[in-house]
């Protein structure tokens, strides 16, 4: 499923679907959830997750500075705080949505 119009509005981030329906998901929640293996932890092959010292989320780390997106099945949010590394796939995002 393709977006047609993501925006911020206040502190959430709107996507309007090709199919018509809209998903609001909050900033905060979304930074939370960073799927990046610096947030999520990266497992090895025997299942042990490594994760790296849990760093404590500044106000700007919620804040958008920008959005950039990844190809047709991605974006890629720059937090406030300069973190930059987390692909989030609009299946994800829909996901993530959906479960608010
Ligand atoms: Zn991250």
């Amino acid at each position: 499923m393709q977006p047609l119009d993501i925006q911020q509005i206040g502190d959430e981030l709107a996507i309007k679907w090709a199919d018509g329906s809209e998903s609001f998901i909050s900033l905060e929640k979304l930074r939370r959830r960073c799927p990046c293996a610096g947030c999520q932890g990266e497992r090895d092959v025997l299942g042990h997750l490594y994760k790296g010292p849990e760093q404590p989320l500044t106000p700007a780390a919620f804040q958008l500075r920008s959005l950039n997106r990844i190809g047709t099945y991605a974006l890629q949010p720059v937090w406030g705080d300069g973190h930059a590394t987390g692909i989030y796939s609009f299946d994800y995002l829909r996901r993530e949505a959906a479960n608010a």
